[in-house]
């Protein structure tokens, strides 16, 4: 079975009624780039960038470049959707640790990190602003839980655009901005937000342990991480709404997207787009091949009237097996 998936991973994932999924892979370092096309990966949907500054020292804005040019260049003429610095909580600077903050998943993280310390986020702007020449490159703030963080970057980037030229330095002045959504702050302003910035890429990781007050390490509350919660799921439905009534497409990129029930109720609620880590995506494709978008809305359907995990968890199961 696995060969088989590997073999047909390049086909294209269409339900059996048509619907095309464009499948995307996650992404922790360039170190994982030759995964991509034995992958068959429609581009990259989430490039986490902490790798280059958990090196105990921090990284210079040609290093940067260098690392994402390389990335932008083979992944090209797909897109590769580089994530900000997402520091904090489970990935620590030493700036942050010595910060001894009582409860970092609740502190300075993601983009309140990058906008407190303004000089290691320009330095990251310029390097993806420079990478952009060399293929198809889009933006995407992590942890966002305010228009004003959006607001601030945008202006940021203006500022970086002037800067590069002045200084003659070859750069792409606009590129796609995009945010996570992984705080309920975020999801419940979602229609505000959309008209922001040009797309959202779910973080169901984070995002379920902040709707469900969780802390994503702390094995004694591991019980209530529970995709299938009411709360999830009509949190999900209402952000998949908000962008596409704005016009703009969502992606997950959280664990959900690499389970199989999982990922067959997001297409349901109808995002368009599914990243996982690289060894999940030929099995992701092949099994969007054999269902049907009608099945997996139906599905959805059932879920987000259901307040009852335990049944709902039967039903995508039953529904699942019975369409397979
Ligand atoms: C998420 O929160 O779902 C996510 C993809 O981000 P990370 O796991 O890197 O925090
Ligand atoms: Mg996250």
């Amino acid at each position: 079975w696995e060969e088989l998936t590997l073999l047909t991973a390049r086909w294209p994932a269409e339900m059996c009624d048509g619907v095309r999924v464009v499948v995307q892979a996650n992404l922790e370092s360039n170190e994982e780039l030759a995964a991509i096309p034995r992958s068959g990966a429609d581009g990259v949907g989430l490039y986490r960038t902490e790798f280059a500054y958990l090196k105990g020292r921090l990284p210079d804005e040609e290093e940067l470049l260098a690392e994402y040019s390389v990335v932008a260049q083979k992944i090209s003429p797909e897109r590769v959707v580089f994530r900000t610095l997402d520091v904090g909580a489970d990935k620590m600077l030493h700036a942050q640790a010595a910060l001894k903050e009582p409860n970092p998943a609740l502190g300075l993280r993601g983009i309140r990190f990058c906008l407190r310390h303004q000089g290691l986020f320009r330095t990251q702007l310029r390097a993806l602003m420079r990478a952009g020449v060399h293929g198809n490159v889009a933006i995407m703030l992590p942890m966002v839980s305010g228009l004003d963080e959006v607001q601030q970057v945008r202006r940021i980037i203006q500022e970086m655009h002037q800067e590069l030229t002045a200084q003659n330095l070859p750069h792409a002045p606009v590129l796609p901005l995009g945010v996570m959504i992984e705080t309920p702050a975020a999801a419940l302003i979602c229609d505000a937000l959309a008209r922001e910035c040009d797309f959202f890429s779910i973080g169901t990781n984070d995002l379920i342990h902040y709707i469900m007050g969780i802390d994503r390490n702390n094995r004694h509350v591991a019980y209530l991480n529970e995709p299938l919660h009411p709360a999830v799921v009509r949190s999900l439905k209402h952000i998949v709404d908000a962008a596409h009534r704005e016009g703009i497409g969502v992606s997950v990129c959280g664990e959900l997207a690499s389970d199989p029930l999982g990922m067959a109720l997001l297409l349901g609620m109808g995002v368009d787009t599914i990243s996982a880590a690289p060894r999940f995506v030929p099995g992701l494709k092949h099994l969007i091949r054999q269902l049907s978008a009608e099945t997996c809305m139906e599905l959805a359907h059932s879920v987000l009237l259901s307040t009852d995990v335990a049944a709902s968890r039967r039903m995508v199961r039953e529904q699942l097996h019975q369409s397979l």
